[in-house]
């Protein structure tokens, strides 16, 4: 193929996921100049995890005017929260405005990069059978892709549709339906809202409660859309709004020490919403969490316990016997006759840009390297992969943050380190092992006192019980990707040929 053609003033740069990363990584190079961007698309339309959930009530907890690239305001979302449909939407719109349309390869899935020492270049093997080279890899290939699929005992048996939450049924009929849904996260938290007016009854399979933060959601009007398009210091407004930040920091501020005053002030706030909302005292012992608030990440809802407390919906929170042909049996024997069956049973946050393989220098394999856990320097780099960038990768910030602006920020720091790289001064770099080795441990020493390990399952844990996440608050995360630290990184010389010296790898 090449539509990378040899054209050796310029990098070549392969992005792998034509999601909300990877579009933001393809619309920097494309800005800066640069000729050579390929950026590899599995699927066969972009917008990753906005194009993949489509169930219904799918909406963003993050203000939408702060979902949104800082570079591309959107007069025209609908209220302040805005919808999954609206949001792929947004991304198919941005990607087409910003002229990059044309460098996505859709159906094309990365299987293999081979880092080639001696070059030194990425070899990088295609679903469609080509191999090709690249300078510079950008994974944006996201977090939350790989459905978590329980092993439900009878699942096969059941008459009905059963199917996971990301990988919805359109076939399947809601109206009127009965419909169980298993998992009880900010996804199964959203479809019991949206089902609890469409179906005749909804169980909700609760294994553990959730902590509700309530918070507000209005529509905004066609005035007001029409004042966004005239003043964007309007949309400025929103994304600054500093009540919105004080949420924000109370809860990265807090989350760094469970025992936090922050933490205990948000579990207030949460435990409030649920003594207020829920009239029924039996429902509402069901529906309050055993653990601290913060450690699963907060539910955002304005409607979950009016939802829920309508007729016709019902929290199960007995354990699961076996799916039977017509429904659900309880280890009690209670059984619930169902229709549908969504498995809202969240993903496998652990994979990250497998199952590609991915070879760095001297043989090293990504799963030999993420043998404990995934691991990366600053969430972006990693030594042994040279030249290879991760957005939104592992140890990044979760919760409840706009991942587009982790993803601005991580995109500023790795700027800094393509520059050398842009200007010919060095054809390789990757952050030293010393460096990273400190660092991951200063992070794990941090994760094990947030809030995350404060006693509850989440998505956050790794297999060893440690938080993959960013420790530290957003400020701390801000200053960080402001600029990488030089004397953590090797940088491999450009020699007057452009090719490297044995000698300048950091040995093994
Ligand atoms: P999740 O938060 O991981 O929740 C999975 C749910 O399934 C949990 O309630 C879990 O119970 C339950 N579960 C898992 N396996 C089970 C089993 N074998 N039997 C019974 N229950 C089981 O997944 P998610 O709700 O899809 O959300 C994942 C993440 O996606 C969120 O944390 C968020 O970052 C993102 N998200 C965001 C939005 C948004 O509005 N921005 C919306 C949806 C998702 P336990 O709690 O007991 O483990």
């Amino acid at each position: 193929m090449h539509h990378m053609r040899a054209d050796r003033n310029n990098l070549r740069y392969a992005i792998i996921g034509a999601g909300m990363s990877g579009i933001l990584a393809a619309i920097k190079l494309h800005q800066h100049g640069e000729t050579q961007i390929a950026v590899f698309e599995k699927a066969a339309a972009l917008g990753g995890t906005w194009r993949d959930n489509r169930y219904p009530g799918l909406t963003c907890d993050t203000p939408s005017h702060a979902y949104s690239y800082s570079f591309a305001l959107n007069p025209d979302w609908s209220g302040y929260y805005a919808t999954g449909v609206e949001i792929n939407a947004y991304f198919t719109k941005v990607a087409a405005d910003f002229g990059i349309m044309p460098l996505i390869r859709f159906n094309t899935e990365v299987l293999s990069c081979r880092f080639d020492e001696g070059q030194p270049v990425w070899q990088l093997g295609l679903s469609t059978g080509e191999r090709m080279e690249a300078d510079v890899i950008i994974v944006a290939s996201g977090v939350l892709h790989h459905p978590n699929l329980p092993d439900l005992a009878g699942l096969a048996s059941f008459r009905g549709k059963a199917f996971h939450s990301a990988s919805w049924d359109d076939s399947a009929i809601l109206d009127g339906a009965r419909i169980g849904i298993i998992g009880g996260g900010s996804t199964g938290t959203q479809l019991v809202n949206a089902l609890s007016r469409r179906a005749a009854r909804v169980v909700q399979f609760q294994r553990s409660p959730q902590w509700i933060m309530p918070v507000p959601q209005f529509p905004y009007s066609a005035a007001e859309r029409e004042a966004f398009r005239k003043d964007p210091a309007l949309m400025e407004a929103i994304r600054n709004d500093p009540q919105y930040w004080a949420n924000i920091y109370r809860f990265t501020d807090g989350l760094t020490d469970f025992t936090s005053p922050q933490m205990a002030e948000i579990e207030a706030i949460c435990r409030q919403n649920l003594e207020a909302k829920v009239t029924d005292p039996a429902l509402r012992e069901k529906l309050r969490p055993n653990y601290p608030a913060g450690c699963k990440r907060l539910i955002y809802s304005w409607e979950y316990y009016d939802c829920v407390q309508r007729p016709g919906i019902y929290v199960e929170t007995g354990k699961i016997e076996t799916m039977i042909p017509a429904g659900v049996r309880m280890q009690d024997g209670t059984l619930h006759p169902l229709d549908v069956i969504v498995l809202a049973t969240g993903f496998k946050a652990d994979q990250f840009i497998r199952p590609a393989t991915v070879t760095g220098r001297n043989g090293l394999t990504l799963d030999t390297f993420w043998d404990t856990r995934p691991t990366a320097h600053y969430a972006v780099t990693m030594p042994g992969f040279p030249n290879l960038f991760m957005l939104n990768g592992p140890g990044s910030p979760v919760g409840n943050f706009p991942l587009i602006d982790i993803a601005e920020r991580q995109w500023v720091y790795i700027e800094q380190l393509l520059a050398p790289l842009r200007a010919r001064h060095a054809v390789a770099v990757e952050p030293t092992r010393a460096a990273h080795a400190a660092y991951e441990a200063r992070r794990i020493a941090a994760a094990r006192k947030t809030i995350f390990a404060a006693g509850c399952t989440n998505w956050y844990l790794d297999k060893t019980g440690i938080p993959g996440t960013w420790p530290w608050g957003y400020q701390a995360f801000a200053e960080a990707m402001a600029g990488p630290a030089a004397e953590e990184f090797h940088f491999i010389p450009a020699t007057d040929s452009g090719a490297r010296k044995q000698s300048t790898w950091e040995s093994r």
